[in-house]
């Protein structure tokens, strides 16, 4: 007991970092563990689910991707976006640089910059680590016994948290929502992006009406694990009048165009 918490203490002062907004957080996985689990998720997901060859989809995921990734300092040739064929409205991004969006996620957005709100929010959740963060919180809640194997990367039985964790749970059967602080602080790092790469800020909001509509009696997936929608529209709305002239700054030399 004594060197559980010992141990405990020890992971704690060694992992205590702080997100993009300047909030605190616990990550007690290293952030090439991160990155692998990442990546071995998104190969799965690969094989598992029906990735399109639709060339026009592709052409405008990768353009409105890699407008938002240039506009964060990231190199956009190293990031993979794949889509998948999938009606379900979804997307997600994954540590080791890995996007993925459903065909369903480009039908309900109406346009580029709506799409870029979503990319945004997602590239968002994995910048301020927070996987790596809802995976610590487990390992707190679980015990430090758990924290140490996982620690050093020999626990197996837990994979299906680790993924879920990262916000790609319905492949393993674990949804686990992200929580309203971690909503929040996506949605403001994927408006300031999406701005700083001339995209609208306004229709960040109207993507999420338009997800909450669709929504009707059973919510897709997409806000099982993005809760809250009510309350974001409004944040959203608000927020984005502090992105507009920055929007309106920015070259939009590359037209991302939806396809018909
Ligand atoms: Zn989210």
């Amino acid at each position: 007991m004594k060197l559980n918490f010992l141990l405990l203490t020890f992971l704690l002062l060694v992992a205590c970092s702080t997100s993009p907004t300047g909030r605190k957080q616990l990550n007690l996985v290293g952030e090439s563990q991160m990155q692998q689990m990442g990546k071995d998720s998104f190969e799965k997901l690969k094989q598992q689910e029906k990735v399109s060859t639709n060339q026009a989809a592709n052409t405008y995921v990768s353009c409105v991707s890699h407008r938002v990734l240039k506009a964060m300092g990231e190199k956009p040739s190293d990031w993979e976006v794949v889509v998948f064929e999938d009606k379900s409205p979804n997307a997600f991004a994954l540590p080791g640089k890995k996007i993925g969006v459903h065909t369903g996620m480009i039908d309900l957005a109406q346009n580029p910059d709506q799409l870029a709100a979503v990319i945004g929010h997602e590239i968002g959740h994995v910048l301020a680590s927070h996987g790596n963060e809802r995976v610590s919180q487990n390992i707190v809640a679980q015990g430090t016994m758990a924290a140490a194997s996982l620690a050093i990367g020999q626990d197996t039985t837990k994979d299906q948290l680790l993924i879920a964790a990262l916000g790609v749970g319905a492949q393993v059967g674990v949804l686990l929502p992200f929580s309203r602080k971690h909503e929040t602080e996506a949605d403001l790092l994927g408006l300031k992006y999406m701005s700083k790469a001339g995209f609208n800020p306004q229709e960040a909001a109207n993507l999420w009406v338009q997800m909450k509509q669709k929504a009707g009696g059973s919510p897709p997936e997409f806000l099982s694990t993005h809760p809250s929608p009510d309350s974001r529209i409004k944040t959203l709305r608000k927020e984005a009048d502090k992105y507009r002239s920055q929007y309106k700054k920015n070259d939009q030399n590359t037209q991302c165009s939806k396809p018909s």
